[in-house]
């Protein structure tokens, strides 16, 4: 008897490996260093906002999120219609691809970056196109613009990149943007941007000004500390922002994530000292890591990325012996997300064991 199947592409869906809470010590505090979560606890006032819309639980969100894209409107300076908002940035991804791409069509993206992308890509029916990272974990920009054929759709900038760590230069943006056709839709994943501290650093704003092609997705989850709400932006051209808007899941965003995500934004600047506290933790890290012979990639996130082949299981064992949970990449390395100074530390002593 015949079943009813799923399209072809459902079975190619890669899993989502969700980072694993740690596990429980007798006498030890455990930390999870393997989502590159916010270690903060919620401000206050963020709290309280979200108690207010607990109470409404009863009626449906705001569907077009109204006070959430007033509030990013002007912390940005962009028009409303500029912004969508939705269920997190993966839910981002999804809808993108979904607007920008038929069965078959290519999206271009680094690799190894964030395993999310090949999710969405291959659950639309479309064709991944991995363009792998150099050596140091960058971006290759210039194999990437090569790579763009008359099937490619969409290509994916994640800066800084979502394991190894690198962010790519204004200079370098610009340049890769020279290069890709005006119709090709360019999304810079900007998860990060908040920990970034280079220099020639991405403006992701005055870039999408610049460029009808480019959306900057952006999210509460990091930086902001909502990663539990699922809430996340996009920034871009109005017809852009329009298609992302029309396939959105209807009332996908709650009525306790937009209050979260507004009582956030008006605590920017509180919650921004608490990451430039995560910067100074990953520049503890990354020195005290040289000390004992580790080099490296240059991490502009809230984690460092580890290249470990072989030793991947071994080191993710070692630190879960040691209290923190981290996020191995089978055979290629190990994400681990800045946390706690106590966390960050054990972290250093467990690679001093793995140097090359
Ligand atoms: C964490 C992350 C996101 C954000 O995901 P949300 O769905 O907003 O929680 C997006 N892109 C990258 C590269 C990430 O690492």
């Amino acid at each position: 008897m015949s079943t009813p199947q799923p399209r072809a592409t459902v079975a190619e869906i890669p899993p989502y490996v969700a980072g694993k809470p740690p596990t429980v010590r007798p006498g030890m505090t455990s930390y999870k260093l393997s989502s590159n979560e916010n270690p903060y606890p919620p401000l206050p006032g963020v709290v309280e906002a979200v108690q207010a819309g607990v109470a409404a639980m009863n009626r449906y969100p705001d569907m077009g999120s109204a006070g959430l894209n007033a509030a990013l409107a002007e912390t940005f300076d962009v028009p409303a219609e500029h912004l969508s908002v939705a269920t997190g940035s993966v839910g981002l991804i999804y809808q993108l691809v979904q607007a920008f791409c038929d069965p078959g069509d290519e999206v271009v993206f680094a690799w190894r970056s964030f395993e999310a992308y090949p999710i969405a890509i291959t659950a639309a029916a479309a064709t991944s196109v991995q363009v792998p990272v150099l050596a140091d974990g960058r971006h290759d920009l210039d194999a990437m613009a090569a790579a763009i054929t008359d099937r490619t759709k969409v290509v994916l900038v994640c800066t800084p990149n979502n394991p190894t760590g690198p962010a790519v230069t204004q200079a370098e943006l610009d340049a890769f943007l020279a290069r890709v056709p005006s119709h090709v839709l360019v999304v810079v994943d900007e998860a990060y941007l908040e920990f970034v501290r280079m220099d020639d650093a991405v403006d992701g704003i005055a870039t999408y000004r610049r460029h009808d092609n480019v959306v900057l997705t952006r999210t509460f989850s990091k930086a902001y500390g909502l990663a539990g709400f699922r809430v996340g932006y996009a920034v871009a051209p109005a017809p852009i922002a329009a298609a992302l808007r029309a396939v959105s899941l209807p009332f996908g965003v709650s009525t306790i994530a937009q209050a979260a995500a507004v009582a956030s934004l008006e605590r920017r600047a509180e919650l921004l000292e608490r990451v430039d506290a995560l910067v100074a933790e990953r520049d503890r890290v990354v020195a005290g890591l040289r000390e004992v012979g580790w080099d490296v990639p240059e991490p502009q996130g809230n984690f460092v990325w580890f290249e470990l082949g072989e030793r991947t299981g071994d080191f993710a064992a070692a630190a879960d012996e040691a209290g923190i949970t981290v996020r191995p990449f089978a055979g290629e390395g190990c994400r681990v997300s800045i946390g706690e100074p106590e966390a960050n530390d054990r972290l250093v002593s467990v690679a001093a064991g793995f140097t090359r």
